[in-house]
């Protein structure tokens, strides 16, 4: 049965929990960084850190509201990454038939520069990394490891508000949209002065992001743009993958 992750970002404080247990579990070393401005840190995804959260900082009515934004790979049920890759090395990305967990295997090892770059360019939420030192393509894999173990991602076990649940993919799929029924019917509840003065909701706009595609379901309060670039998928040009896989569909349907 697919696995799924639902991460409720209303329920989240920042408290970075998750990326550090993310590092533990894996075994990633500590990265030199620097401050940029935003308590985001490091400032992007990296090798070493497969799971980072998202600030970022909106003038709101005349109020300033924080939006977090816990970033991993989405564990698409049609990896993009995955078709690029099995271009060149067939299998360096697999798809786990009992989870439907995403892994990069030590094969990415074998893929060129280039051909990394293109991989990561495929993704539409911009999640691969290439560790220069090693040459293997890396991301989340959501701790299939554990999951195989009967327990659940590190980043969900770490989690102190709630904020992320782990399971069945449908019972992750009615836990986002009784989620997003309890979102809207707050928005449109009756609000008494005081309420209206501190809260934005007339600026809310409550979505789940492209569940029908994905194996980690996000909710959200604000529209996805003002979260970061990739929060929602990135409608991209047709890449090479997309166009050979095009070609190759007739043929396909032809074979049965
Ligand atoms: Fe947010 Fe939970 Fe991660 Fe803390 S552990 S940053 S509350 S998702
Ligand atoms: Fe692959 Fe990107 Fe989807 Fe993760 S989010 S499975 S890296 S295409
Ligand atoms: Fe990291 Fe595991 Fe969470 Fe993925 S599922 S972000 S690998 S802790």
């Amino acid at each position: 049965m697919a696995k799924s992750i639902f991460i409720d970002t209303t329920r989240c404080t920042a408290c970075r929990g998750c990326q550090v247990a993310c590092k533990q579990w894996h075994d990633h070393e500590a990265v030199p960084t620097k401050q940029t401005g935003t308590h985001q840190n490091p400032p992007d995804l990296t090798p070493n850190n497969f799971k980072l959260v998202r600030f970022s900082e909106h003038k709101i009515d005349g109020h300033v509201h924080w939006l977090f934004f816990p970033d991993q790979c989405r564990h698409c049920l049609q990896p993009a990454c995955k078709a690029t890759a099995d271009m060149y090395v067939e299998d360096a990305i697999v798809v786990d038939e009992a989870t439907g967990i995403v892994v990069c295997t030590e094969k990415t090892k074998e893929l060129t520069k280039d051909q990394c770059d293109e991989i990561i360019d495929s993704c539409p939420y911009n999640i691969p990394r290439r560790n220069e030192i090693s040459g293997e393509l890396v991301k989340c894999d959501m701790c299939i490891d554990r999951v195989q173990a009967g327990l659940v991602p590190m980043c969900v076990k770490s989690c102190c508000t709630g904020a992320m649940s782990f399971g069945e993919r449908e019972d992750m799929l009615i836990k986002a949209k009784l989620r997003l029924t309890e979102a809207q019917a707050e928005i449109e509840r009756p609000k008494s002065e005081l309420e209206t003065k501190i809260a934005c909701d007339v600026h809310k706009s409550c979505t789940i992001l492209d569940e029908e595609d994905l194996g980690v379901i996000y909710f959200l309060e604000m529209p996805r743009e003002m979260y970061h670039q990739y929060a929602g998928r990135e409608i991209k040009p047709l890449n090479r993958a997309d166009f050979l896989a095009g070609l190759a569909k007739p043929f396909k349907n032809m074979l049965g």
